[in-house]
């Protein structure tokens, strides 16, 4: 196959592209690296059938040739992140997923969409199924992801209905590992850069709110599962391993064996309390079913931090 994956500069994406590759797949990856990074894909230059264009997707997703699949990841995704960027997220969740439509389309190619939990908004039913239509704060400062995905979503099965694209939509719940930025501000890079640069965890909240822990590799068997099937879904893919911030935090210092303090900052507005998924049709229709426990994840998540740690530039760090 010859797969097309936007955002395949970044944590995800860089990591979809690899496996690709790996089985033999030839990939484009498109990426305006606002917040992927050019050594995330580095070591992919070496395959002959690795191709990157710089590209803005909510302008144009035009690629030269045939493609048989394309892997919509591109999007802002930490949220310090798409709050920064909130008309980019926008424009990428909307007019960037109806270029990259318009590619399935014209290549008469399978679509993936990477949407999210977060279309589930704070929800106020556990653990969360697809069936489940969510709680989102329409104006709220969350909505320009939320609103942009839920957005994508309809776009996708619109094209779908009426133009027949064959389309699969995957709703990712909060997944870690290597080649996240320490940067980021997500929950789980962010504990780790703190416990091993000494500096104190950074607890939102009391630290009672839960999160769904997956581990990167996980994840990526299931979105390359879900591309080469026929499904429509949406299929949720999470670890339903549930832990609360505060517990997250006690194991990074239990791993990196940090004497970091804790510290606690308010709650960003309409964090969501809580998140499991329910992972029942995706292990129906596709077998999935996530192999990593959130302490081997973590660990293996600290050792490549640790490593990057003597290698990183101090603006990096
Ligand atoms: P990331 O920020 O590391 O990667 C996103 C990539 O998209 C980056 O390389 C960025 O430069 C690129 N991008 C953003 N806007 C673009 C545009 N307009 N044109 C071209 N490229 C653009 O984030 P990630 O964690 O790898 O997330 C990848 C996808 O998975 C996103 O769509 C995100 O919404 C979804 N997702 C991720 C998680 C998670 O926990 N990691 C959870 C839910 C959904
Ligand atoms: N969080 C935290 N400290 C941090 C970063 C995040 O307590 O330094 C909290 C955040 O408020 C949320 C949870 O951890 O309740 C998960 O946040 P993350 O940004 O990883 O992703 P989300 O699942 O909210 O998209």
């Amino acid at each position: 196959m010859r797969v097309a994956v936007t955002g395949g500069g970044g944590f995800l994406g860089s990591h979809l592209c690899e496996a690709l590759l790996r089985r033999g797949d030839a990939v484009v990856c498109l990426d305006n690296l606002s917040t992927g990074r050019p050594e995330n894909i580095a070591h992919l230059r070496k395959y002959p059938e690795f191709e990157f264009i710089h590209a803005d997707v909510s302008v144009t997703a035009e690629v030269p040739g045939p493609v048989d699949a394309v892997a919509h990841l591109a999007s802002p995704a930490s949220p310090p992140d798409y709050l920064r960027l909130p008309l980019q997220t926008l424009a990428v969740g909307s007019r960037g997923t109806e270029n990259a439509l318009e590619l399935a389309r014209l290549n008469n190619a399978r679509f993936l969409l990477a949407s999210t939990s977060e279309v589930y908004g704070d929800p106020l039913v556990h653990p969360q199924d697809e069936d489940y239509w969510g709680n989102v704060n329409p104006v709220g400062p969350r909505s320009v992801y939320d609103e942009a995905k839920r957005y994508a979503e309809a776009v996708s099965l619109a094209y779908r209905r009426s133009l027949g694209v064959d389309v699969g939509i995957i709703r990712i719940f909060n997944t870690y590992g290597p080649r996240m930025r320490r940067l980021d501000g997500r929950v789980v890079s962010s504990f780790i850069a703190q416990a091993l640069d000494g500096d104190p965890l950074t607890i939102y909240g009391d630290g009672k709110q839960t999160r769904s822990f997956c581990y990167v590799s996980d994840l990526i068997r299931g979105l390359i599962a879900m591309l080469d099937s026929s499904e429509t879904g949406p299929f949720n893919l999470g670890n339903p391993e549930e832990w609360t911030v505060s517990d997250l935090a006690e194991l990074v210092l239990d791993i990196t064996g940090s004497d970091s303090e804790i510290q606690y900052h308010p709650l960003p507005v309409d964090d969501p309390v809580r998140r499991r998924p329910d992972i029942t049709r995706v292990g129906e229709h596709l077998g999935w079913h996530p192999e990593v426990p959130v302490e081997d994840g973590v660990r293996r998540t600290v050792e490549w931090f640790s490593v990057r740690a003597c290698e990183a530039t101090t603006e990096e760090r």
